[in-house]
């Protein structure tokens, strides 16, 4: 039989509900604290920021939740995402391993990130809100929601982290083209921005900094809200069409994973790719979950589990997850998307109860493995999703040197072609590793004194 390397869908097999790991987590998720009262934050509250319809997906224990027939079409036009067994990758690191990967870096914004976009700018949309307000770091995000705004008639203002806005110019000429407005972050259109700017001119911005100053443009605008690309537990769940499709494509191709992959910024993708297998390890199959971070901003691997805050100005709840503390700004990483000081709540909770692993690695071995990808299997990766493959490829090899055969698929959340930066420096050798010293992160988490703990 010849070998099948591509697996694609018929368009009648997209999901029709999302998957809600809340229904089988043996411990729930630890509930968010209102930032000044520190009780348990009520769905009203959240209302000032999200419409009603997404705070209650957010609280919601349900398993399975209907995607809209609105978003649906909308989904279709490239869901459902092909899988491909990386045969070539394979050979060029010489494994014996299969590995496979989910291509989210299909869709027209290039990454995962319209599997969430769409649905918030719908329920939004059908609340009657009329603008919204969002960040967005490496530009992803910003490009996800500008589209997903313009298709369903909202304006758009996107705060894009500033080190991003000046590596990567084109983002702001996408986002133009589906109709928002972007700034660079901090800007001089919030208070929180004029501040920031005021004492400190030079700072290359954080993905903190940006969420605080959409927050504060969103209560101050009117019929406007505000949108989050990643941690929230909502935009986990509208991503699990990723690992749903995943798991069908699996099955065709004869396969069950030893190892799930997926990179980890506020760990969205990672989600998607990973609750529906998360599940069936909690029902005891023996499958190894590993989110993937950079060591430059090692949330997950050398934060604690803590009650923090969202933002720099502390405007969201207290969120439990493992963090670097809100203050902390990252190095200049040129995976703008993984350079957040928190991760998802429930990954936190997941990764606490041992459900799932974390590991970090190093720029400059992401950029190497990211080349023999494109080399190899041909699309050029997102720096964020080379971190995936790094993992991948270093799971694959360790297995060879333990002289087992796994089968490992990972989510590659999107493609690089509008990154191609980062590549040029790693041509030119002027690329360097950031390894983030303990006192650093000391340093930024003692602005969390005084805060419940856990
Ligand atoms: C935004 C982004 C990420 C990181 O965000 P998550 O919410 O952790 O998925 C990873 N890869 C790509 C391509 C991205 O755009």
């Amino acid at each position: 039989m010849t070998q099948r390397i591509k697996i694609v869908l018929d368009e009648k097999e997209i999901p029709r509900e999302w998957y809600n790991i809340q229904a089988d987590m043996p411990n729930p998720m630890r509930p968010p604290l209102h930032p000044g009262t520190l009780e348990p934050i009520k769905p009203e509250e959240l209302g000032a920021i999200f419409p009603m319809n997404l705070v209650e997906q957010e609280m919601s224990t349900e398993r399975w939740i209907k995607i809209p027939e609105p978003v649906m079409e909308k989904l279709a036009i490239w869901r459902p995402s092909p899988l491909y067994r990386a045969v070539n990758f394979e050979k060029a690191i010489g494994t014996k391993c299969k590995i496979y990967y989910k291509n989210e870096g299909v869709s027209p914004a290039g990454s995962h990130k319209p599997n969430s976009a769409i649905p918030q700018a719908y329920y939004n949309k059908i609340s009657g809100v009329k603008r919204l307000t969002t960040e967005t770091g490496a530009g992803q995000w910003g490009c996800a929601l500008s589209m997903a705004c313009q298709m369903f008639g909202l304006d758009l203002k996107v705060y894009m982290v500033r080190i991003s806005f000046e590596q990567k110019p084109f983002r702001k000429i996408m986002m133009e083209t589906w109709g928002a407005k972007c700034v660079p972050s901090p800007s001089n259109d919030t208070a929180v921005g004029r501040q920031i700017l005021k004492d400190f001119p030079d700072t290359p911005g954080s993905l903190a900094i940006a969420i605080s100053e959409a927050i504060e443009d969103a209560v101050s605008s009117k019929d406007t809200k505000y949108s989050l690309g990643s941690v929230l537990n909502f935009v986990c769940l509208h991503q699990t069409v990723i690992g749903l499709e995943a798991e069908k494509q699996m099955k065709i191709a004869g396969d069950y994973p030893d190892v799930v992959v997926g990179c980890v910024g506020g760990g969205s993708n990672f989600a998607g790719i990973a609750f529906p297998y998360i599940r069936d390890r909690i029902h005891g199959k023996n499958v190894r979950i590993v989110g993937v971070e950079p060591n430059a901003c090692p949330t997950m691997t050398k934060g604690p589990f803590i009650y923090d805050f969202g933002d720099m100005t502390k405007l969201t709840p207290l969120m439990p997850m493992y963090s670097l503390g809100h203050s902390f700004v990252p190095a200049p990483l040129h995976a703008g998307g993984l350079r957040y000081h928190g991760v998802s709540p429930l990954v936190s909770q997941l990764l606490n109860d041992k459900l799932m692993e974390a590991k970090a690695v190093n720029q400059l071995d992401c950029y190497k493995y990211g080349v023999m990808w494109a080399r190899s299997e041909g699309f050029i990766p997102a720096p964020e999703t080379t971190h995936a493959i790094t993992a991948a490829a270093e799971e694959a090899l360790q297995a060879d040197a333990e002289g087992k055969e796994k089968t490992i698929l990972f989510c590659w959340s999107g493609h690089g072609l509008m990154d191609l930066a980062g590549y040029e420096k790693y041509f030119s050798g002027t690329l360097t590793n950031y390894e983030l010293p303990d006192h650093e992160i000391e340093k930024s988490l003692a602005s969390l004194k005084g805060y419940p703990k856990i």
